[in-house]
């Protein structure tokens, strides 16, 4: 009954008073819908990189003679098919844990310099000198799951690198406002059109499904974002205009600021 929203009726009946438990069948059912989907896309986008992967065996065994260039290429495109399913089943078991933790996060203090100095290294290595990448910080350290704020901040900032070409710009900022701290991402990428921001963080939701495929997304990370903001009473918003560039601003809630050790 986990998933299910019980409704509980007490009913006066003679002297005594009964209880009726019901639970909400629409909910239940919404639910159930959604772990459908799930795993229809879940196996939908596995069967893609499987079968091509199945392709190059059946062909390595039919043709057993063949060039050792080719050999390596087919090779090389089996081995991005696996990394691919990898991050898939990774993205969709953190995904799952996140989503079935009914347990609250057990706050530390998260050392925000230190973890944002680590993304930004991180960031650098993915963009590969492909672009202009920059940390402004001045905001607190925070309560929360240093691991979770992780995943949800490294997947904000891969996503402005995938979808800004070469040459770009991308802004992380970490400051302190009347609100709360924020996490500002702004990129002056490719940029998305209003009527698909507010699906971003459907699972599997993509704009462009090829360009995500071609820049190794998974179409599971805004919806990891979106788990570990709930999680921390954190809010995503996301400003964008195609052919300019995105802005995704994470808001900590006030309570969230860690306090300063004497
Ligand atoms: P993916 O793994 O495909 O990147 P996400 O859930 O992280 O999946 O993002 C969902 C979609 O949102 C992406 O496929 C992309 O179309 C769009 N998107 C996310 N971040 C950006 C960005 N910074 N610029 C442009 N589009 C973005």
């Amino acid at each position: 009954f986990r998933d299910r929203k019980l409704i509980v009726h007490i009913i006066p009946f003679e002297n005594r008073r009964q209880i009726l438990v019901t639970h909400d069948i629409t909910e239940s059912e919404r639910i159930d819908m959604m772990r459908r989907d799930f795993i229809a896309n879940a196996s939908h986008e596995l069967r893609t990189p499987l079968t091509v992967i199945n392709g190059f065996l059946e062909i390595a065994s039919m043709e057993p003679n063949l060039d050792a260039q080719t050999r390596l290429s087919h090779l090389k495109l089996m081995t991005e098919q696996g990394e691919r399913m990898q991050r898939l089943v990774e993205d969709m078991l953190t995904l799952t844990r996140l989503e079935s933790m009914d347990h609250p996060i057990r706050p530390e203090a998260v050392n925000m310099r230190v973890l944002l100095d680590k993304i930004l290294q991180e960031a650098h290595a993915l963009s590969a000198g492909r672009h202009e990448i920059t940390l402004e910080f001045d905001g607190p350290d925070i309560l929360g799951s240093t691991d979770e704020i992780r995943s949800a901040l490294i997947n904000l900032v891969t996503n402005a690198i995938r979808y800004t070409p070469e040459k770009g710009t991308i802004k992380l900022i970490w400051k302190n406002y009347a609100t709360g701290p924020k996490f500002i991402v702004q990129d002056n990428g490719i940029g998305i059109s209003a009527e698909h921001i507010s699906r971003l963080t459907e699972r599997f939701y993509r704009v462009d499904k090829s360009r995500s495929r071609e820049t190794q997304g998974t179409g599971l990370g805004l919806a990891i974002v979106k788990h570990v903001l709930l999680r921390h009473k954190a809010n995503l918003a996301v400003e964008s205009t195609p052919e300019v560039g995105s802005k995704f601003c994470v808001q900590f809630p006030i309570t969230a600021i860690a306090p300063v050790e004497a």
